[in-house]
Parts: structure tokens; sequence; C-alpha cells
């Protein structure tokens, strides 16, 4: 029930079968609620009106990290309840999560000292429940450079060194979705919300959808409606009539990307900007990526984009660090940006506003929840549905489980705990020899579909013929049926961004299939020539957006 050639079907179903809770949202937060709800013996919907994760799940930073810039600002509570959860989050989906060192280079006058960094990284290792072998580590001047040559040496006093997890955030709110699915969870994309029903007493019984693809709409109804629209909660309580109080600010954030040969860095820094925010340089599939900032947003919010303000404050603070380099926008090989949904707390700037999660409920009983991190969705899931468990017991004496997600796998994470995930790569490259792929390009796939690399391998093999017919490489075939067939993939961009990612770390590769995999899709799915005309035409435009 995760197949594009299923969504009439699934519309049915949500249409017809009774649900407990709907989700409006498909982001990691929606994702995550839904997951937890279901496993609960909930029945649950989940739609998003654009592909999942195609809001802020698939442009954040990219790190399952406790955020040790919010000591800083006293929030320990935060730190220790997002740094626990990374451990839960990468024990459960090793494959999307990936530890990484991380290193803080101290300066003179910089924002952590050797002794706050010290003090800062220890009470991070306590408040985050930091496992022994990722404790901090605090280098010399010397270890540190040479670690990554490429750092400013002037003023550099030592540096700091500690663990963080790299994910890729759409993926991982993907194989959420795709758990949540085999649970029994109905989830569709292009599903838009458009009205909000209520009964005699002003209670919110279902909702309105708009098929994206057709312009049909549908009535969904369900015992309890959860807004997790991310940065777009606001216009669901404002349909609700309900948006009082506080109200969410929207903050940008950009990252420019670039391929190892221009920056050629070879260890993940987290540095001051010259004016004093902090942003991450990492290496990642053979390019470094460089973000974020963090500006006031009032555009688009379906297509937030870098501007050239942004560039030239990220260039800046790359050549503050890195002085070496000398990088012109010329050099950005690709570039994404995100909107945070935070919630307002008045007179404060962006990057001083606090990464808190809260839930609203509104007079007609819907439940709205904005902010919070990548990192703590499963737990701000878990205390989601527990409110909705309160509510169905008191309302309707009808009673359900506690959280069963702490040790649940996510889809491809089965693989009997993290420390074991080295072992099934070396499994898998072992069964490589009845299907002779590339070994970098095994790895690639092993660590984008955990598990389920075996069904893509499957497919690889099923494949060849149509492949030589159709003129596509038989890796990318298998992964768009894939795609297409286990993930709910609709259109170019859902594969090129947020099926596998290469639309921001592979744009040659994107360059390079993007002709086949459009013309695949258009037969597959049975677009008209007026869709695939439009979403041909808007993958360009993502192109070009990401490009600059
Ligand atoms: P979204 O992902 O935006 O999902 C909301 C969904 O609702 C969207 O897909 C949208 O299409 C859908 N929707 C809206 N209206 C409707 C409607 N009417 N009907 C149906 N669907 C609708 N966190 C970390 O832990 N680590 C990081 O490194 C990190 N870096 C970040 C960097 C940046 C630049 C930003 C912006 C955020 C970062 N975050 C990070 C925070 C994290 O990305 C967000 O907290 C998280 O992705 C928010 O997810 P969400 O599901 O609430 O929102």
């Amino acid at each position: 029930m995760f197949s594009s050639h299923k969504r009439q079907t699934i519309l049915k179903d949500l249409k017809d079968k009774p649900l407990d809770i709907l989700v409006i949202g498909g982001g990691i937060t929606g994702a995550g609620i839904a997951l937890d709800a279901v496993t609960r013996g909930m029945r649950i919907g989940l739609v998003d009106m654009q592909d999942f994760a195609a809001g802020t799940s698939s442009r954040s930073t990219k790190l399952v990290h406790g955020g040790l810039r919010y000591l800083k600002q006293g929030e320990l509570k935060l730190v220790s309840d997002v740094g626990k959860e990374r451990e839960i989050v990468y024990e459960n989906g090793p494959h999307v999560t990936t530890p990484q060192w991380m290193m803080l280079p101290f300066y003179e006058g910089g924002t952590f000292g050797k002794i706050t960094s010290n003090i800062g990284l220890l009470a991070y290792d306590f408040s985050a429940g930091v496992k022994k072998d990722e404790r901090r580590q605090i280098l010399s001047t010397r270890e540190a450079i040479m670690k990554e040559p490429l750092l400013k040496k002037e003023g550099l006093k030592g540096a700091g060194y500690y663990v963080e997890y790299k994910t890729d955030d759409a993926r991982l709110t993907i194989e959420v979705i795709k758990k949540a699915v085999e649970y029994g969870t109905l989830a569709l994309n292009y599903a838009k919300c458009t009205q909000l029903f209520y009964n005699q007493t002003y209670t919110i019984y279902g909702v309105m959808i708009e098929d994206q693809m057709t312009g049909k709409t549908y009535s969904i109804e369900a015992k309890k409606i959860i807004n997790a629209t991310g940065p777009w909660v606001d216009d669901l309580r404002t349909l609700d009539g309900s948006k009082k109080g506080k109200t969410l600010y929207l903050a940008k954030g950009s990252h420019l990307i670039f391929s190892q040969e221009d920056f050629p860095l070879q260890q993940a820094i987290y540095f001051d900007a010259p004016d004093g925010r902090m942003i991450f340089a990492i290496p990642r599939d053979g390019h470094t990526y460089v973000g974020t900032t963090d500006t006031t947003f009032e555009g688009d919010l379906k297509h937030p984009t870098v501007t050239k303000d942004e560039v030239e404050y990220l260039l800046k603070a790359i050549h503050h660090m890195f002085p070496t380099l000398s990088l012109t926008a010329t050099d950005i090989q690709s570039s994404y940006a995100g909107v945070r949904p935070l919630i307002s707390q008045g007179g404060k700037k962006a990057d001083e506003i606090s990464r808190k999660d809260e839930v609203f409920i509104s007079k007609s009983g819907l439940i709205s929840i904005a902010g919070g991190k990548l990192t703590g969705y499963r737990k701000m899931a878990e205390e989601v549905v527990d409110l909705v468990k309160k509510q169905f017991k008191k309302e309707a004496g009808i009673l359900f489980g506690s959280s069963q997600t702490s040790n649940l796998p996510i889809s491809g994470g089965k693989i009997g705990g993290a420390d074991k995930f080295r072992n099934f790569k070396q499994d898998m490259l072992k069964k490589n020899v009845s299907y002779e792929i590339d070994e970098d390009e095994l790895i690639k796939l092993i660590q984008r579909y955990g598990t389920n690399v075996e069904v893509i391998l499957k497919l690889y093999k099923e494949c060849q013929q149509e492949a030589i017919a159709e003129q596509i490489d038989p890796i990318v075939l298998a992964e768009l049926k894939y795609a297409i067939d286990y993930e709910l993939a609709y259109k170019p961009d859902d594969f090129f961004i947020r099926r596998t990612g290469t639309m921001f770390f592979d744009m040659e590769w994107t360059r390079a299939h993007k002709e086949n995999v459009i013309s695949y899709m258009k037969k597959t799915l049975d677009w008209s020539a007026k869709q695939s005309q439009q979403y041909s035409e808007e993958l360009t435009t993502l192109i070009n957006a990401s490009t600059l």
C-alpha cells in the first residue's frame, strides 16, 4: 500500500475506512506521529499536499544532533532530551544515520574558548548521555591542524572534538512513514487538506482533501485531526479560526554545496562566522556543504530559495575560517534553503528563539504541533500521541497502550542494532559476486536503503533486459522502480530530491539520468502529455534554482 500505482486504493480507503487519527503533514513530525500512533493500535491516515518531506524535512542541515549551541542559551532540557534521542534514532535506523566526529575549533575571542568548550562539551556528554567511546576530546592546535589543514591558523588555540550524526532527513522521514504503512497507516502524498468539517457543537470531525494530481476532492473523517504542517501550521489554525496567542515565527536557513575538488574539507567543522553565528561545514558524498543562515522568512513557503546575500554571507564565513580557499558563486554545485517553524518569542532574533516544540489544542479539538527538531521527532510524537490517548480514554473510554517506538527499527533499519550495521554491509558486499555491481555503488545503496537494499538488488537482477530496451542504467532503473512501487514517488523531483538526494549531492547524476527517468515515469505512471511537460519543467526549475 505504498505504491504510486495504488493511489486510488489508498484514497478510497482513507475515505471509507474509519480512522482514529488523521495526521495532516508528512514531514518528520507527522511521520513520527503516524508511526507512534499506529503501533499502539490506532487506525491512522497521513496526508501531505506535496511529496512527503518536501517541506522543511528535506532542507535541514541533515544532522541528528543535540544542538551544542543551545547550551549557550541555557536550553539544558532541550539539549538533554534531543541529545538522548540521537542514540535512539541511530539505533533504529543505522542506515540513515552515521556517526560523524565534529571539530569545534577555538580561537582567541571566539564563541567557545578552550575552557567554555571543555565545560560545554562535558555538559553535552553528560546531559545528552553520550556513550563512552563517543565522548569529547580536546585537541591541541597541532592536532586540530592535522585533522583539518584548511583551518585558519592565526589565533587557533585548539579544538573540541565530539560526535554528532549525519542523516538524510528526507529518507529518514520516508523510512518512518514506510514503517507506519507496514503497520497499516494509510499514507498519501499530493493530497491537500483544503477545508475542515465541524459538527453542531463545533467539534472537528473531518477534512476535505484535494488530490493534487486530479483536482478531485474527498471527505475524510477521523476521531482526531492532528495538524503537523510545520511552517504551514498557522494556515490550518487560521482555517480553524484558532490562530490566537502564540504564533509561528518562520526563519529561513540556507546551505551551499561544493565539490570536494574545490573545497577539499577532510573533517566536519562547527565554526564561528564573522558575525558570531555558528556554521557547519561537512564533507559528504564527494562534496562539502556549508550552512546555515538564520533570517526572517516571508516568501513562498513551498519554494524557499537561497538569496545572493546569503551566498555572500556564507562565502565570507568560509573564507574567514578557511583562508586558503578562493571560492566564488560559480563554484557552487547546488544549494537549498529551508524554513524553520519556530514559536515566536516576542522581540527575539531568529537564532535566539528556542527550538522547543509546543502543542496547541483549539476549541474545535484540532491538535497543532510546531517547533522542535528533526532529531527529537520520536519523543515529540510520543508526547502528542500520549495526549491523544488520554483524550480517547476520557472522552470515549477507549484504551490504547504506551509508545512502542523507542526500540522499533524503522524501515530498512532491522539489522539487530547499530553496531551490526558494519557486518550487514560486509555480508551484502560478499553477496555481490552474483550481482557484480561496482563496490562503491553498492555501498551507497546499502547506506541509502538499509535492509531494503535486497529488494533493490532483486529489481536490479530482474530489470536487465528492460534497462537495455529503455536505455536506462539498470541501477537507476532498480532505484526508480523501488521509489515508485515501494515509496510512493510520483514526480521526477520526488526521485531526485527526496528518494535519492542526488539533486543536492550529485547534480551530475541528476543531469545524466533526468531525461530517461522522466520518460520511464511517464510511461509507467501513465502521465498525460500535459503532466509530462509540467513535471519536466518543474524539475528544470528546481535544478536551476538550486544551481543558482
Ligand atoms: P515539514 O517538514 O515542513 O512538514 C510539514 C508538511 O506539511 C509539509 O510537507 C507540507 O507539504 C505539509 N502541509 C502543509 N499544509 C498542508 C495541507 N494543507 N494539507 C496537507 N499537507 C500540508 N533539525 C535537526 O534535528 N537537525 C538539523 O540539522 C536541523 N537543521 C535545520 C536546518 C534548517 C535550515 C532548518 C530550516 C531546520 C533544521 N532543523 C534541524 C529542524 C528540522 O528540519 C525541522 O524541525 C523539521 O524538519 C520540521 O518538520 P515538520 O514535519 O514539522 O515540517
